[in-house]
């Protein structure tokens, strides 16, 4: 009885520090277009050059599983994207994902790759980036991360230019990754048009998936959306 006490998480520890949680179309990866709630946690240890999530580095506020179940409920969709910031930072969030997967969610986390990823829910399905040099933060890729992906995650290259286009495909190779999962091509906004980055796709015929962020076409580069 004492062990099975000890491993039980007190109801307090069941909470995470949020910024946002809302509802929207997923703007990316295969389940691109989706209706889906989107739980943004609070704080990364990174400082991609162009990230456009910083209003999460800081700020926020903490929630209870049960306040954030009772939110996703509202809105009546099975799809759930638990989002950043880097979310594995709080170590709660492995908690979060697997409760979400026991409540039947279709859940997936957008994660930098910086953190270990090992312990996900099988369930959850894992976007996970290889930061380029031109994020400014190619260091802090944890290469072990890439054992553990599967065909129901997806691997993510947000792309500054052609150098970091050329990099990307140097891994591919070198990791042998085309086959161990989707791969997302991705351009950064306002720094490598979208036409470059498909003329290079199709030149290379690279199975890859050339995406843009569905949200920002249709509304803009704004919070909540
Ligand atoms: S890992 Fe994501 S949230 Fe963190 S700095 Fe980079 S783009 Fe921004």
């Amino acid at each position: 009885m004492t062990a099975v006490a000890e491993t039980v998480q007190a109801p307090s520890e069941r909470r995470l520090r949020i910024t946002e949680i809302f509802f929207s179309l997923q703007g990316e990866s295969s389940r691109v277009g989706l209706p889906t709630v989107f739980v943004r946690l609070t704080g990364c240890p990174l400082r991609c050059t162009w990230c456009d999530t910083e209003y999460a580095f800081h700020g926020g506020g903490y929630r209870s599983f049960d306040e954030i179940f009772d939110e996703i409920a509202t809105h009546g969709t099975p799809y759930v994207c638990v989002t950043g910031g880097e979310p594995l930072a709080q170590r709660e969030c492995l908690g979060l994902l697997r409760e979400l997967s026991d409540r039947g969610y279709k859940v997936s986390l957008e994660t930098s790759g910086a953190l270990d990823i090992s312990g996900v829910d099988a369930r959850v399905s894992r976007i996970m980036d290889l930061k380029a040099p031109g994020s400014g933060e190619v260091t802090r890729n944890r290469w072990e991360n890439i054992s553990y992906l599967n065909a129901s995650d997806e691997l993510k290259f947000v792309l500054a230019d052609r150098a970091d286009y050329d990099w990307a495909c140097d891994v591919l190779a070198q990791h042998q990754l085309i086959g161990r999962c989707p791969v997302l091509f991705s351009p950064v906004q306002g720094k490598l048009a979208p036409a470059d980055l498909a003329e290079w796709v199709l030149r290379d015929k690279l199975p890859v998936r050339m995406q843009v962020q569905l949200h920002k076409v249709i509304w803009g580069n704004v919070q909540g959306r």
